[in-house]
């Protein structure tokens, strides 16, 4: 056999060789057709292989696909950072475009620090961030992550953040039930300013729905207006990190519209290119630019591809298309329906545990005993095992936690939004 030369993510595993991909569907060379169930990494979100987005990116690549930004701005990145401002209710966002959702929600770590020193407080630079999350794979982003399995080697490098409660209703961190709750976990971020001092916090970075690290936690009700108006009154900053959540896979164009709270920083990703190119984006509220276009003027963040123009052509065509095909609507309205079917599933298969999810980011979560909660044993591997058998039926899920840091074995269930009831039921 030939030497490989790609590092793939294991390196002795058989990948199969993508050859196309159309609508909800992926095909390999050999022919074999998969479900996209999970929008590969909840990131496909007009599906594959979609002609206007074709259409526009060779519309752009024709005219100029980059320049650097300290030389130019580009019309496409001009209407992009105006579109996402007019489509957060509030709208008076700016934008700052980067290219993955890691550097979507660091850049918001910054430019949250960046805030408080042109302010003059300089001690304010630390960000509060929950146990059970993922907000991205570089240094700053991982140290604001509550990932166990993806820290672990570079715990000496990175920055030692506090972490709070997540809000994981199936397994209450303080053992409440919806009776008893009173949104404990909520409570649990001003405990936390208390003991380390406002004085000493730039930000708070939460995901509005848990992902990766949890597999589609939704919080209870009520959760995020009472951490805004925490962090309000204790002058720190509330980063949403909508990089799974936004662009219309819960049913909203952006995740926080369900719970009506506006974030002061916003990191987006994934679907806002729908996975045709690279594309991220901090959205930031007019008044923490405030300081520092009365400062500095000038972002201390950015990367060589951020705000290119074919990135920003191909984002604006993707909205478009969700506009046009009302995808946000199509995503409440299906994932409900697959929702239900998720539950009848459920019914006759012992080890599901919970289903939960908002619009098209559903969970699945795996116990040994359903009476109890009982997870199973880290080693007994069980979301890969059922993530490889589903993929051998031709079907792609998307793996959450598994068993670390109190979170049970789930997998996350988001196909692309234009997927149709008779493929649901496929
Ligand atoms: N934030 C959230 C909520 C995510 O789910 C992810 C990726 O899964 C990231 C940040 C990091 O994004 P990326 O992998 O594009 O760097």
């Amino acid at each position: 056999m030939e030497r490989e030369h790609l590092i793939k993510p294991v390196l002795d595993h058989p990948y199969p060789t993508v050859q196309y991909g159309k609508g909800v569907f992926l095909y390999d060379d050999q022919g074999k057709a998969y479900l996209d169930g999970a929008s590969g990494a909840v990131t496909a979100g007009i599906g594959h292989g979609v002609p206007e987005i074709i259409e526009a990116m060779t519309e752009q690549a024709s005219k100029v696909s980059f320049v650097y930004r300290s030389q130019f701005t580009s019309e496409p990145a001009e209407k992009l950072a105006k579109k996402l401002s007019d489509l957060e209710p509030g709208g008076d966002y700016w934008a700052f475009f980067v290219n993955s959702g890691s550097e979507a929600t660091e850049t918001a770590m910054k430019i949250a620090i960046q805030h408080w020193q042109e302010k003059g407080r300089f001690g304010k630079n630390k960000v509060i961030s929950r146990r059970m999350s993922y907000h991205g794979i570089t240094m700053g982003a991982l140290s604001m992550s509550g990932h166990v399995l993806r820290r672990r080697r570079f715990i000496p490098l990175l920055e030692d953040f506090p972490v709070v409660a997540p809000p994981y209703c199936y397994r209450c961190p303080f053992k409440l039930n919806a009776a008893s709750c009173k949104l404990a976990c909520a409570d649990d971020l001003e405990t936390a300013i208390k003991r380390i001092g406002a004085e000493h916090i730039a930000a708070f970075i939460a995901e509005p729905i848990v992902g990766a690290a949890g597999g589609a936690i939704v919080p209870p009700e009520g959760y995020y207006k009472r951490i805004k108006e925490i962090c309000d009154r204790h002058e720190i900053l509330f980063i949403a990190d909508e990089v799974m959540t936004g662009i219309a896979r819960t049913g909203e164009m952006f995740g926080m519209q369900h719970d009506g709270v506006e974030p002061d920083l916003i990191a987006l990703g994934k679907g806002l290119s729908a996975g045709y190119t690279p594309m991220a984006a901090t959205l930031v509220k007019d008044h923490v630019m405030a300081p520092i276009l009365q400062g500095s003027k000038s972002i201390m963040a950015g990367h060589t591809y951020s705000a290119n123009p074919q990135s920003a052509a191909v984002s604006l065509a993707v909205l478009d298309y969700i506009e046009k095909h009302q995808l946000a609507q199509a995503a409440q309205s299906r994932g409900v329906y697959l929702m239900a079917k998720l539950r009848q599933l459920a019914d006759g298969i012992e080890i599901i545990g919970d289903v939960r999810g908002r619009g098209l980011l559903l969970g699945i979560e795996f116990v040994r005993n359903r009476d109890d909660k009982e997870m199973f044993p880290p080693a007994a591997g069980i979301t890969a095992r059922i993530i490889d058998k589903a993929f051998h039926k031709g079907l792609l899920v998307y793996p959450a936690a598994g068993a670390v840091d109190g979170a049970g074995d789930a997998i996350i269930v988001a196909p692309p939004l234009v997927i149709t009831e008779a493929e649901i039921d496929l």
